[in-house]
């Protein structure tokens, strides 16, 4: 935690109340075998008991439990103003609803990078909001290659500026829409991150054959029963012959993303055109 001086003097239960906030994640988390430079996620929201949420489920809550990665949510509401804890405020200029203020959500960031690095390099904070720039599996990757991540989930109207502006935030975005709040956008973001992490994915080929990995969609998939209400499984994978259906599954991506996504078509024709030869999967 820092010690600058603000102009409001900070609680004096302040550090412990930042380890309150965080009992529930921490808890969950007791007992459970931490792995040395494991990767950390650290969540400043207004409602932390959202966390882990679907994160503790399937692959992600497995590897949440062997201490794979970790997970700290801490509530912004004990980091308030006043005896009510008061965390928004009107919008400056007028208008609807509520602003999380900057000092408010500049001292949960402090408890929240208490022994991260600064450098934003390795340790990126970003604030998720629909004005953001758009997540996409390359962010994922570069996240998932950092120490950790700090994520600030907004409510309301959003965050005041200054807060953003002055520690470097990253604003991102899960889409062109408008979610009611940052929770459910922090684990998308996290999920799609914590695949990636080594040991995470039984199978790590899967990372490479998805979605995106190539700049392709991916192919169709299909599974027992064979015949199902007089629709067959495509001869070419069930004939055994790995070359055949290598060659299909990427005519199918290709076609598939021509037809469904312009913009990633035209940037793997491109990159296509850039390589040379034979150099393709
Ligand atoms: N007034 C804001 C929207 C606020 S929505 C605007 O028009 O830009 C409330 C919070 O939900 C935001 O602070 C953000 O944390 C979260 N949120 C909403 N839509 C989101 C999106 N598409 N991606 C990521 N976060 C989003």
């Amino acid at each position: 935690m820092s010690d600058t001086p603000d102009d409001h003097p900070r609680p004096k239960s302040h550090g412990r109340l930042s380890i309150q906030a965080s009992a529930r994640p921490r808890d969950l988390m007791a007992g459970m075998p931490q792995v040395r430079g494991a990767y950390q996620a650290r969540v400043i929201t207004l409602f932390p008991e959202a966390f882990p949420g679907t994160l503790g489920l399937s692959l992600t809550g497995k590897a949440l439990d062997m201490g794979l990665w970790r997970l700290d949510a801490i509530a912004l509401r004990p980091f308030g103003e006043g005896r009510h804890r008061n965390v928004d405020d009107t919008p400056a200029g007028g208008g609807a609803g509520m602003v999380l203020r900057a000092d408010v959500v500049d001292r949960a960031l402090d408890a929240a990078m208490e022994g991260a690095p600064d450098d934003r390099a390795r340790w990126p904070v970003v604030y998720l909001s629909p004005r953001g720039q758009p997540f996409d599996q390359a962010m994922a990757r570069r996240f998932a290659a950092c120490e950790g991540i700090t994520l600030l989930c907004g409510r309301f109207e959003g965050v005041d500026q200054r807060v953003l502006d002055a520690r470097a935030i990253e604003e991102v975005s899960l889409g062109d829409f408008v979610l009611t709040g940052g929770e459910i956008a922090a684990q998308a973001l996290l999920d799609a991150i914590v695949r990636l992490i080594p040991g995470v994915l039984g199978n790590a080929a899967s990372t490479e054959e998805e979605s995106f990995s190539d700049g392709l969609l991916e192919h169709p998939q299909f599974t027992r029963p064979q015949l199902w209400e007089g629709r067959e499984i495509p001869s070419v994978l069930t004939g055994g012959n790995h070359a055949e259906v290598t060659k299909w599954r990427r005519a199918e991506a290709e076609k598939l993303t021509e037809a469904r996504r312009a913009d990633l078509w035209a940037a793997h024709q491109a990159r296509m055109a850039a390589k040379p030869p034979g150099r393709g999967r």
